[in-house]
This record gives C-alpha cells, sequence and structure tokens, in this order.
C-alpha cells in the first residue's frame, strides 16, 4: 500500500522473539499501511535453551532464522544481528558505538525498544538484566549520542556515518503506557511470528490463548478488541 505519510521504523530488543512478544502485531499493522520496520537484536540468544545437546554455533544459527522467519511473517525484510554475548550484555562504549551507528545507518524517523522507565522488578522475565541493559543503551543511544557529531566523531570522519535525530521513541512491554495501538486486525499474525520461535516454546496453543489474553486486557475495550500498548516519548 503507498502511504505518503509512511515513516521508518527501527525496532530494538536484547533478544530474539523479545519484540515479538512487544510489539509484532503493532509491527504488522506499519507494514501493512506501507511503513518501513527493521530489526536490530543486541545479543545472539544462544542461552535461550535447555536442550544442553545443541551447540552454542548451532543456537545461534538457529535463532537468527528464527527471528528473520518472524521478521517476514509481520513484513519486515531486514533484520540486524549485534551478535552480543547472551546474558553478559554491557553497557560499554563499544556496544553503545554498535547502536548509534545503526541509528544512525538507518535512519528512522520512530525508535520502538525495551522501557528503561521499567524499575518494579516484579516480573522475572521482564527485568530479564538483558532486557534492563538493552532498554538503558538504546535510550542512551537515542539522545544525545546519536545526533550529536561530538559523539563517536570517528563515525563521521572515517567512515561518513553522519548523526540522525529520531522523532519519537516506543517503549514496548512497560508498565506506563500512554497509547494503545488498534491490533485487532493483525493480532494473527503476530501468532505467526511467534510460531517461528521453534526453539522457544513447546506449547504454541497455550502461547496463542496467552497472546490473546494479554492483547484484550487493556482500557479502551470499547474501542478496540485487542491491543498492544505502548510509552511513547517525543523529541
Ligand atoms: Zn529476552
Amino acid at each position: 500500500m503507498e502511504n505518503k505519510e509512511a515513516k521508518k521504523y527501527l525496532v530494538f530488543s536484547a533478544h530474539p522473539d523479545d519484540l515479538d512478544f512487544g510489539c509484532a502485531a503493532t509491527v504488522a499493522k506499519l507494514t501493512s499501511e506501507g511503513n518501513e520496520v527493521i530489526y536490530c537484536v543486541l545479543t545472539n540468544g544462544e542461552k535461550g535453551t535447555h536442550k544442553v545437546d545443541q551447540s552454542k554455533k548451532q543456537m545461534v544459527e538457529m535463532r537468527e532464522k528464527e527471528q528473520r522467519a518472524a521478521g517476514a511473517a509481520v513484513g519486515v525484510e531486514e533484520v540486524i544481528f549485534l551478535g552480543e554475548i547472551d546474558g553478559n550484555l554491557e553497557h560499554t562504549p563499544e556496544v553503545c558505538k554498535k547502536v548509534i551507528r545503526v541509528i544512525r545507518e538507518v535512519k528512522p524517523h520512530i525508535i520502538i525498544s525495551q522501557d528503561p522507565g521499567n524499575q518494579t522488578f516484579d516480573n522475572f522475565y521482564r527485568f530479564h538484566r538483558d532486557h534492563r541493559v538493552t532498554a538503558e543503551i538504546v535510550f542512551d543511544a537515542i539522545y544525545p549520542a546519536a545526533g550529536s557529531k561530538a559523539f563517536f566523531p570517528e563515525l563521521v570522519e572515517e567512515e561518513n556515518i553522519l548523526p540522525h535525530q529520531i522523532e519519537e521513541a516506543w517503549f514496548y512491554g512497560t508498565e506506563r503506557a500512554n497509547i494503545s495501538i488498534d491490533v485487532s486486525q493483525t493480532i494473527a499474525k503476530k501468532i505467526d511470528a511467534l510460531r517461528c520461535h521453534i526453539s522457544q516454546f513447546e506449547d504454541f496453543d497455550l502461547l496463542e490463548k496467552h497472546v490473546y489474553e494479554h492483547a484484550g486486557d487493556h482500557e479502551e475495550k470499547e474501542k478496540m478488541t485487542h491491543a498492544e500498548r505502548f510509552r511513547r516519548i517525543s523529541f
């Protein structure tokens, strides 16, 4: 669909599958409306298994393949992997530079990521260390670093990768949502995306039930049957 208002979105997550839980139905809606969406996954996700017979290399390859298929299921053609070690993500200048490079090269209007504002530690999945660190790295990369030549000037001087200022950030998996996206028409695509993560789940029917329940549990039921919720901040 041609859309003159089309925007470019860049979605970050710590592991393969985080962003599918967080926003795949919204991504399906955005791409169906003619927007471009690109994914960037910080870690390899190689520890996301209880199967000890899998080698690390096999696991990395499998999870990349699964995430690319999940992206394709919702209209995402490009998935960038930063290759950090699952469970050991650190907020270092090196990792920040990688994230800033991606933001400056992709030049999105809007970044979607995990929420650095989540601080209650009342849920083990949500507060996985890699999720917290990813949320902070992306937040710090957005402002001020990605838009300022003063940060990592060598990217400009040596590679002509120019600073880029985004318009908005949307945080998924948030505890303080301020926007709801009506995904009633695309929630089935989210299930398709989640079903691509074959290495991660055993009971996909139960997973589907939980996803529908979660998407139906919001405060705007009169306006939309299923929603994904975000905390949006603008510049
Ligand atoms: Zn995760």
